[in-house]
């Protein structure tokens, strides 16, 4: 079969059924756990899938060989490459390589692509990337004539399109399941993933629409903090109910509300925009940092992440700056984004302010290095990056030590505030999105929201105030757009935009 000269026909049948071989055991494993495949329909539509699968992808292949053998070779490199890595994540992470994990894969930098690196990966990369690459390198390849080039594949069109009318039956199912199924058929999930995500990205790069200008009211002193959670979900805090006491030092302290509250989206870019802008569009708005810069308010971005809509401000700083300044072993965590701020903002030369400290804390999929030791309240912890090989409780622990950790900083935070007695002060803090801990055998986040699970998508929505500065409503449950409103009204900034029924406070 590994022939070093086949010809153009044999050769692409042979590619097609290793690509089939190699890369859909989960395209596969979600057919058959979603049709009955017992019935003769659904032996019909399995066989077909199959069928399909196998002279599509030889009949794309054998298009783009006969046109160049180079090309050809090019690209069927790069496709076992990117098939290899894309089959790995989602055997680990039970995720479907659509558009937005595209967004998330994109978003992700060094730091914590290095998180996800394993033997497991390395194997992937080599047995199903490396070596048949090898082969495809070295093969040679035997051309056809023009006249059997334009017989053969006459017929193989005629062929797949006469498959696809004798399944007319199965449209609305496959209809129906088009997104996953898309996101697990290799190469083309990422192939037209990527593409999308670039051309989407294009028209979203266009610039911000601006607000309408809003004007301060006073002159008294008042700061809001607002901390962007990575990936915590409400249900594991124990101000939410949670069994274990994830909240130790938060349940603790009066002037402490927590609310229901919901994502917009189950991926970090799509989270922040919502919980910067005045309401969930598609649309790119003037996010509340530049809004309230461009209308006379100290604004400060801190950030241990990444994935915000474009900010500008004068004050936007990193972590790894921060840290030049910090003392103690804390200074490789979040807490590094404490450095200073309290005499930063006791410095300020104006009566409004507003911080944003953009956190990465509960961020998978090692969640154990996301805190400093003494924070190892449930253990054992999890230390793989392959969250299928820890136990369930390992797993949970290690993630419940997040929250731990962030409780701390919160409160941490909260003291800080409560020293700037001349200030009337406020902390929010709202995840962007939640987190899948292997309920349903998923992980981490990211899936589409009208298929993603509540896990991923129920976020804390966490306020304090300081003595005599604001009351809040009895709100029920939240959306990051609040964030937007409320943030105008506890600075008391009149704006067009401003909208009461979005705001939390009174
Ligand atoms: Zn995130």
């Amino acid at each position: 079969m590994f022939k070093n000269n086949l010809k153009i026909t044999h050769f692409v049948l042979l590619m097609s059924a290793l690509n089939f071989i190699f890369f859909h055991l989960p395209f596969f494993t979600f057919v058959f756990d979603n049709v009955d495949y017992k019935s003769l329909n659904g032996i019909v539509l399995v066989a077909s899938l199959v069928i399909l699968m196998l002279v599509l992808n030889a009949f794309v292949l054998y298009l783009i060989f006969f046109l160049s053998r180079i090309v050809g070779k090019a690209l069927l490199v790069f496709f076992f490459l990117g098939s290899a890595l894309a089959v790995y994540f989602i055997n680990t992470y039970s995720v479907i390589i659509d558009e937005t994990m595209v967004g998330n894969i994109l978003n992700t930098n060094y730091a914590e692509s290095s998180s996800f690196f394993s033997f497991k990966l390395v194997l992937y990369v080599v047995l199903l990337g490396i070596l048949p690459s090898i082969y495809i390198i070295k093969v040679k390849i035997i051309n056809v004539k023009l006249k059997r080039f334009l017989i053969t594949s006459s017929l193989s069109l005629l062929f797949i399109v006469v498959l696809i009318f004798a399944n007319a039956s199965n449209w609305l199912w496959i209809d129906k399941n088009s997104k996953t199924l898309g996101g697990l058929a290799m190469p083309w999930s990422y192939t037209v993933n990527f593409t999308r995500f670039y051309i989407h990205q294009q028209q979203e790069n266009k610039k911000e629409i601006l607000l309408p200008d809003a004007k301060i009211l006073d002159n008294k002193k008042s700061v809001v903090v607002l901390v962007i959670g990575e990936s915590a979900r409400s249900q594991n805090f124990s101000l939410y109910g949670y069994h274990k006491n994830t909240n130790p030092l938060l349940s603790k302290i009066p002037n402490l509300y927590h609310f229901d509250a919901t994502s917009c989206s189950t991926y970090t870019t799509a989270g922040v925009k919502c919980l910067l802008e005045h309401k969930n569009t598609g649309d790119l708005y003037e996010i509340l940092p530049n809004y309230l810069f461009r209308n006379d308010v100290d604004v400060i971005w801190r950030t241990s992440n990444w994935g915000e809509p474009p900010v500008h401000i004068k004050e936007y700083e990193k972590a790894e700056q921060l840290a030049l300044n910090c003392k103690g072993d804390g200074c490789n965590y979040d807490e590094v984004l404490l450095t200073g701020l309290k005499d930063r903002i006791s410095a300020s030369k104006k009566d409004k302010i507003f911080v944003v400290l953009h956190t990465s804390t509960s961020h998978g999929p090692t969640y154990s290095k996301k805190y400093p030791a003494q924070f190892e309240s449930f253990s054992p912890v999890c230390n793989s990056v392959e969250l299928g090989k820890c136990s369930k409780e390992e797993l949970i622990n290690a993630y419940d030590n997040t929250i731990v950790y962030t409780d701390y900083i919160l409160n941490r935070l909260i003291g800080d505030l409560k020293e700037l007695k001349e200030y009337d002060s406020a902390m929010l803090f709202v995840s962007d999105h939640g987190e899948s801990l292997g309920e349903n055998n998923l992980y981490m986040h990211g899936l589409p929201m009208s298929i993603a699970p509540k896990e991923q998508y129920d976020i804390p929505f966490i306020v304090w105030v300081s003595d005599s500065s604001k009351e809040l409503k009895a709100n029920k449950t939240l959306t990051q757009n609040h964030v937007f409103h409320s943030v105008l009204k506890f600075l008391n900034i009149q704006s067009p935009i401003y909208d009461e029924n979005m705001d939390i406070f009174k």
